[in-house]
């Protein structure tokens, strides 16, 4: 491609670009550099879409496994695409930044409104796309408006901003799920307020996290969503029916909470997935209820992928 910039590999392995540490490899892998990062997107975009090559969005690869197989086409890695800049009651994101950075950058100078990312694995762009949540809040709180980039009429790759409102957000729902956009920048409300009450506020958030054991295996948080008409939440339920530490291969049910899958080790992406199906088939034939994942499965599996 003339112009670009960045790196390109092919066949490289997705396991170490995700927090589950599995998987398979990407046909080709391409990260644009960040000097010229939204034109080479939608050059390759473009491109991709005129030879029929299906292309894959990476973010953190916090909420993924990939199949052993791995992924064809193009894996579009948005890491690169990161940074910030405050402006005034507002900051504008680049999608690649992690949210972590983010929440304790601006918790630190005293800008409030996304001290809840504080911990959480993955980037901005995901967190968009999945409508991350936790601590009773969800990103799309924040939003007002999130720059994507998108085919024209006339199969021609541009970026536009989109405004918060319409947009229908909703539990772990964005509306990006099921669209080919690509989420370039997204913008944020802030608010003033002491910076050692955030950095307080933070530091309780990652204590907890540490606490339930996140960062004690590779994983990719919560493997099933709650569902409110279950009455309780989705771990309660595993743990109940004393799933607890169930494995299969190097993949199991982390012995201290019933919605967390770990890799203790040598987890084959093949392991997760059917360790999430034996779960799903448990709690449907003692309790009939449908247990549907939160981690998404992406790549060539044989069934077709679950999850939003
Ligand atoms: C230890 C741990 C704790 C976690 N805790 C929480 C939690 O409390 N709450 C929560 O909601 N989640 C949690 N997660 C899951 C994960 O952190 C979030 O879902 C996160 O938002 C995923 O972001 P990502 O950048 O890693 O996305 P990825 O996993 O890389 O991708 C997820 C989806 O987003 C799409 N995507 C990513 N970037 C873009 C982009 N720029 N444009 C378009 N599409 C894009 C991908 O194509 C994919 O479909 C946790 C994960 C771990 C490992």
């Amino acid at each position: 491609m003339r112009g670009f910039s960045g790196e390109i590999r092919y066949h490289e392995s997705l396991a170490a670009h995700t927090t589950f540490r599995a998987g398979g490899p990407a046909d080709i892998w391409v990260q644009p550099g960040p000097d010229r990062f939204s034109e080479c997107a939608a050059s390759l975009l473009g491109s991709a879409a005129v030879a029929g090559i299906p292309v894959f969005i990476l973010g953190g690869g916090a909420n993924i496994v990939v199949s052993g197989r791995g992924i064809r086409g193009m894996v579009l890695d948005t890491r690169s695409w990161s940074g910030w800049e405050i402006e005034g009651d507002k900051v504008l994101v680049r999608s690649g930044t992690p949210v972590d950075d983010l929440a304790e950058g601006l918790g630190g100078r005293g800008f409030s409104g996304l001290e809840f990312l504080a911990g959480m694995p993955g980037t901005v762009g995901g967190a968009v796309w999945m409508n991350a949540r936790c601590y009773d809040r969800e990103i799309a709180g924040p939003l007002l408006e999130t720059e994507v980039l998108e085919p024209d009429r006339f199969g021609t790759w541009r970026p536009h901003w989109i405004p918060r409102e319409p947009l229908d957000f909703a539990y772990k729902k964005s509306p990006f799920q099921g669209s080919r956009a690509l989420i370039l920048n997204a913008r944020f409300a802030l608010e003033r307020r002491d910076p050692a009450e955030l950095r307080r506020v933070m530091a309780g958030y990652c204590k907890d996290r540490k606490e339930k054991g996140h960062y004690r295996y590779p994983s990719a948080g919560s493997a099933f969503k709650n569902n409110r008409d279950f009455g309780k939440p989705t771990g309660k339920i595993i743990d109940e029916l004393g799933l607890r530490g169930l494995s299969l291969g190097g993949a199991q049910v982390a012995p201290w909470h019933g919605n967390l899958i770990i890799n203790t080790g040598t987890a084959s992406a093949g392991d997760i997935r059917g360790l999430v199906e034996t779960l799903q088939d448990r709690v449907r034939d003692s309790l009939g209820l449908e247990l549907e994942p939160e981690i998404l499965f992406v790549g060539d599996w044989d069934a077709p992928a679950t999850g939003p």
